[in-house]
């Protein structure tokens, strides 16, 4: 579980977000000692401190010396570009050691999953797939899919080629469309189904690719089929 703390906008003066990782550090010393059961879930700390070096290092100095059993990259994904995402972990997930598992909160877009796990981070989670599944948009290996669009009406092939999960395996873009079209819940369903089969699937990819030591090649090779940069992509 995650300690309190404030997640301010990532374009906030310095003061103050030098004022809210003290105050994020006082509140995680204080939920550390409220937390004292011994069958405690694990207590995490969010490191804050916007896209300011010196106090992501102070941030993470607070905490690190609270020993908590993981650590959290909180104050990320708030509206920023990808290029400053990827800029603060660049400095922000080596102070956090190896031993300790690393979270980088409320980032689920594909992209961000690859480059992120490249910049040393374990563990992500995001409503995104499913919040977008429930709008009628699929993540694909080929980019986004919006599979209530009228060009899938009659769209009989599977709502990614290139996927064997439970929707794909059984049902059509045109029926899925369908559904949505008719108010049918299970529409939502099937696609909430897809997207989260998706990122697992990618994940399971990744850690494949971190194994057989071409993570780079594949983020490249990813990136080609995604369609990264591309226009139909630009919201993931
Ligand atoms: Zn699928």
């Amino acid at each position: 579980m995650m300690s309190f703390d404030e997640c301010p906008p990532f374009d906030e003066s310095y003061d103050y977000v030098k004022k809210s990782v003290e105050r994020t550090s006082r509140w995680a010393e204080r939920g550390l000692k409220a937390h004292a059961n011994p069958d405690r879930q694990g207590l995490f700390g969010i490191i804050q401190g916007a896209g300011f070096e010196d106090l992501r290092r102070q941030s993470a100095h607070d905490l690190l010396s609270m020993d908590f059993p993981g650590y959290s990259i909180g104050g990320l994904s708030v509206g920023e570009s990808k290029a400053e995402m990827n800029r603060v972990l660049e400095f922000t997930t080596p102070l956090i050691p190896e031993h300790k598992p690393r979270y980088l909160m409320g980032v689920g877009a594909a992209d961000s999953l690859i480059d992120g796990v490249i910049r040393g981070v374990d563990m992500f989670d995001c409503v995104l797939p499913t919040r977008i599944a429930r709008n009628g948009t699929c993540m694909t290996s080929k980019g986004r899919l919006v599979v209530k669009n009228a060009q899938y009406a009659r769209d009989f092939r599977p709502i990614d080629e290139n996927c064997d999960c439970y929707t794909c395996k059984n049902y059509s873009r045109a029926y899925v469309r369908h559904l949505i079209k008719a108010d049918e819940t299970f529409g939502l369903r099937l696609t909430s189904y897809h997207n989260l089969h998706f990122l697992l699937n990618l994940m399971k990819q990744v850690r494949q690719a971190i194994m057989d030591d071409n993570l780079l090649e594949f983020r490249q090779h990813f990136f080609e089929e995604y369609g990264f940069n591309k226009e139909n992509a630009k919201n993931f």
